[in-house]
């Protein structure tokens, strides 16, 4: 299995059936798949799922094709020079790919990024962006 985060803009979300629709669009490939996690930021609604690996080019073209982006791992640029350290993204990370050096500076391993983008809205200085 791989995880992939899935965001859903706004824009596409005016009632519930809207929700149901894009769960529709990947079982409809006959796939079982684990939804990991359920946030929303400033874009629209996150979802992380857990996806069979040999699925991900079908799951990720249906989805693409309804407007929906799908993101893989590695997905967030981390700025050193506007960090100060702070940690507020450290302790939202679920998987310590942002964590604390022995000399309390934040360092990303991008390798342990699941590309949640949980991060990115947390920063008060704007050092996380999502890479293109
Ligand atoms: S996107 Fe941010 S919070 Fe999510 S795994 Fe990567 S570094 Fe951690
Ligand atoms: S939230 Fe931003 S400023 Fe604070 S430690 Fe993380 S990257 Fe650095």
């Amino acid at each position: 299995m791989t995880i992939i985060n899935v965001m859903v803009p706004f824009r596409l979300i005016k009632q519930i059936d809207d929700y149901s629709r894009i769960i529709n669009e990947i079982l409809k490939h006959d796939i079982s798949f684990n939804i990991l996690k359920f946030s929303t930021s400033s874009g629209g609604i996150n979802l992380l799922l857990d996806v069979p690996e040999s699925k991900i080019d079908t799951i990720t073209t249906s989805l693409r094709k309804n407007d929906i982006y799908v993101n893989r791992k590695g997905r967030v640029l981390v700025d050193e020079d506007l960090c100060i350290n702070c940690g507020a993204c450290v302790s939202l990370c679920p998987t310590d790919a942002l964590h604390f050096r022995d000399d309390d500076s934040v360092q990303f391993k991008e390798d342990k990024c699941i590309g949640c983008l949980i991060c990115i809205d947390s920063c008060p200085r704007g050092a996380i962006e999502e890479s293109k």
